[in-house]
């Protein structure tokens, strides 16, 4: 695939969601570093306007790793009790904020090296502290991601790596920065994962639809 084509899909998205409704992470874009970490952990797996309201309660009772550590075990479930896994998330909170007090004098690092290092923070959360928090050229790559770039034929991989690479290679910093919250738009609202709407996709011209069976 050509890498023109790559960064003329990706402008042809930023065009098309230009006035949609970020999610919750990416408005919280530049925030204080333990804002965007603590959010990227309270999001997985859970919709938007439920991650939305939680970090809303979450924050005003805490905003420093010191303030969440202080929490209860049990009001913190409680404040998660919209959030799927709320007591395994409410342990990785924990610990997460224990390890950066402890190791990291509570500043949260900035490489993806010292990021991995603590037990909780994964490869994405990883890149969506560094690209969100840091405005480093990093991309979190979940499922929707994963899914269009495949159906596309940009890639034919399940790993959420490969992509990561082939993305880097082939786009701007700027683009890089910004893709994902172009592929996690378009994957909610257009390049669902039945049934795709192809019919009113913007970049259907260019889409190879790889395993695309049925589409609407
Ligand atoms: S044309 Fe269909 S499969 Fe391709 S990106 Fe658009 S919605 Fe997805």
């Amino acid at each position: 695939m050509e890498k023109d084509t790559i960064s003329k899909t990706l402008k042809i998205l930023q065009n098309h969601f230009s006035q949609e409704r970020k999610t919750t992470l990416n408005r919280m874009r530049g925030e204080d570093p333990y804002k965007i970490l603590v959010g990227c952990i309270v999001s997985i797996n859970i919709k938007d306007e439920v991650t939305e309201k939680i970090l809303e309660e979450l924050f005003e009772k805490a905003d420093s790793f010191e303030e969440l550590l202080k929490l209860e075990q049990e009001e913190l479930e409680r404040m998660l009790y919209l959030a799927r896994y709320r007591k395994i998330k409410a342990n990785t909170l924990k610990n997460i904020s224990k390890e950066i007090l402890d190791k990291y004098n509570g500043k949260v690092p900035d490489t993806k090296e010292e990021l991995l290092k603590i037990k909780g923070i994964g490869p994405k959360t990883a890149n969506v502290v560094l690209n969100f928090a840091f405005n480093k050229p990093y991309i979190p790559i979940d499922s929707n991601t994963l899914r269009i770039t495949n159906r596309i034929g940009w890639i034919t991989t399940e790993k959420h790596a490969d992509v990561e690479i082939m993305l880097i290679k082939n786009l701007d910093e700027t683009t890089l920065k910004n893709a994902n919250a172009l592929f996690m738009l378009h994957g909610k609202t257009i390049c669902v994962p039945v049934s795709p709407f192809c019919s009113r996709c913007p970049v259907n011209e260019l889409c190879a639809k790889v395993g695309v069976e049925k589409s609407r």
